[in-house]
């Protein structure tokens, strides 16, 4: 939904980017929003009625069981530590783990720079995690949102900005945003870890992207802190939600790759060396794109591996 004359440009050129793309998206006046939105208010908005939602852990599990009985070993609780190079080959070693293995695909999210050093790449970005926490709209509110609900991305910045989800289960989910987190795995603010903060603050491109960000990423903090901020962004989608309407939600952490110049890399980053390949940024809608991305990567595989 375009909230304000700024942002309907932009508005516009999603819908054509949807319509070139051969997705059946509906531009539509406030009248017509209501249909769909009953409590939504926008000047104009997108509506795409092929979008989905699933319960990812049952996609992940079900992949899982495809991939099992495909004769696929997964090993979880089994972090990479060290990598060296054999003969023929690597080998990856961790307390619980050792395996052999000719090629390596490194998907290690918010550790994927850090595998990648492990593994004797040099990595030109470097990751640093955000936090993006959710509220829930509490059961007695959730009529104030029938779908998903979007806000007009703003460009400067890879983050989709807060938006309501309606999940398959019933409940609303209200976010993220997106907070620095003092650790890679801070799902909660009081997580931190001293020696990967002090990674994140000795690299060069997190002080400029701080200098650029500074003012988003201050309200980003506050809007963490005060559940009347977090209420305030919600009202330009629905103006009737209010802070009394929210419960704490969970918290995911977003593996950001950001350049030594301090940008913010928004799209897919995957590099290739002789006997490895890194997934270096995967953005979302990464998890959305899984299967695609896949492909995409087995196809590398093909044409890089074979080279050598
Ligand atoms: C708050 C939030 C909301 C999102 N919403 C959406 C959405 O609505 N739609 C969408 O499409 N995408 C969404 N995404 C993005 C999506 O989650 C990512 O694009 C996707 O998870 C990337 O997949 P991945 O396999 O590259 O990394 P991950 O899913 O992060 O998986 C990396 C794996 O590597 C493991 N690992 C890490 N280090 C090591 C090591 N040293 N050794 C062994 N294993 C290791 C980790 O334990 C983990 O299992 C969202 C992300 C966040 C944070």
């Amino acid at each position: 939904v375009a909230t304000s004359e700024a942002e309907l440009p932009r508005l516009i050129t999603l819908y054509e980017r949807g319509i070139a793309n051969g997705v059946p998206v509906e531009l539509l006046e406030p009248a017509r929003l209501r249909d769909f939105e009953p409590h939504a208010k926008a000047l104009r908005a997108i509506h795409s009625p092929s979008t989905g939602i699933v319960d990812y852990g049952e996609v992940v599990d079900a992949m899982a069981r495809e991939l099992r009985a495909a004769g696929v070993a997964i090993e979880t609780d089994a972090r990479v530590t060290a990598i060296t190079r054999t003969g023929d080959g690597l080998e990856l070693a961790g307390r619980r783990l050792a395996v052999r293995a000719r090629r390596l695909v490194n998907c290690a999210g918010l550790y994927s720079d850090h595998v990648a050093r492990l593994a004797g790449a040099r990595p030109d970005v470097r990751i640093v995690p955000f936090r993006g926490e959710y509220y829930m709209l509490r059961p007695d509110r959730r009529a104030l949102v029938r779908g998903l609900i979007y806000p007009v991305p703003d460009p400067e910045f890879p983050f989709l900005g807060v938006h309501l989800t309606r999940t398959v289960h019933g409940d609303v989910e209200a976010g993220p945003n997106a907070v620095l987190a003092f650790a890679r795995e801070g799902y909660r603010l009081g997580r931190v870890s001293p020696r990967e903060l002090a990674g994140t603050l000795a690299y060069r491109g997190f002080w400029r992207m701080a200098r650029r960000y500074w003012r988003t990423g201050t309200y980003e903090m506050y809007r963490s802190l005060s559940r009347a901020a977090f209420a305030r962004a919600l009202q330009r989608l629905v103006p009737e939600v209010t802070s009394a309407d929210l419960t704490r939600g969970g918290a995911g952490v977003r593996a950001q790759a950001v350049s030594p110049d301090g940008s913010l890399v928004d799209d897919f980053r995957i590099v290739t060396g002789p006997d490895a390949i890194h997934v270096l940024n995967a953005p979302s809608p990464g998890a959305t794109a899984s299967l695609a991305i896949g492909r995409h990567i087995a196809a590398l595989a093909t044409e890089t591996f074979r080279r050598v």
